[in-house]
C-alpha cells in the first residue's frame, strides 16, 4: 500500500490509498483501500486516514471512519484514538496493519500493528514556515 494524508493551509484534509491488495488474493476480493470509511477516510472536522494491512478486518471495524469519528465526536486526540484501534479494536490476530492520519491542528500519528512500516513526514510550520521531515522504517519493539 501506499497511502497519504494531507493538511493543507486552507485547512482541509485529505487521504489517498493505493493498493495491489493482498497477495493469493481471490479474484475479484476488494479490499479496504477503495471502500470509504474502511481503507480512507478524510473530514475536515475529523482527520485525514489511509490505512494498509489485513483489509477484511480494516473494513469490519470501519477503520478510518471510525477514528475520524472518534476525533470529531468524541474529542479524542488522533494518536489516541488511532492507537485504540489499532492495537486494542484490532490485534495481531485479528487486523494485521496500520495507519496514517492527520487532524485539522496537524497533529498526526502512525501506528502499526504489524512488523513494520515504513513511514514518513513532511511537516511546515504556521508562523516561521520552518519545515521539518522525517522517513523511515517503524519496527515492532
Ligand atoms: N489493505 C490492503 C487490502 O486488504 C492490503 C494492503 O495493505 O496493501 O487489500
Amino acid at each position: 500500500t501506499v497511502g497519504c494524508v494531507v493538511l493543507d493551509k486552507q485547512g482541509n484534509l485529505t487521504a489517498g490509498t493505493s493498493t495491489g491488495g493482498m497477495f493469493k488474493k481471490q479474484w475479484g476480493r476488494v479490499g479496504d483501500s477503495p471502500v470509504i470509511g474502511a481503507g480512507t477516510y478524510a473530514d475536515n472536522e475529523g482527520c485525514a486516514v489511509s490505512c494498509t494491512g489485513h483489509g477484511e478486518y480494516f473494513i469490519r471495524h470501519v477503520v478510518a471512519y471510525n477514528l475520524s469519528t472518534r476525533v470529531k465526536l468524541l474529542h479524542q486526540p488522533v494518536g489516541e484514538a488511532a492507537d485504540y484501534i489499532i492495537h486494542q479494536e484490532l490485534n495481531t490476530k485479528e487486523g494485521n496493519g496500520g495507519l496514517i492520519a492527520v487532524d485539522k491542528k496537524g497533529n498526526f500519528a502512525m501506528p502499526f500493528n504489524s512488523g513494520g512500516m515504513f513511514r514518513g513526514y513532511l511537516y511546515k510550520e504556521k508562523g516561521t514556515g520552518k519545515i521539518s521531515k522525517a522517513v523511515g522504517i517503524g519496527k515492532k519493539m
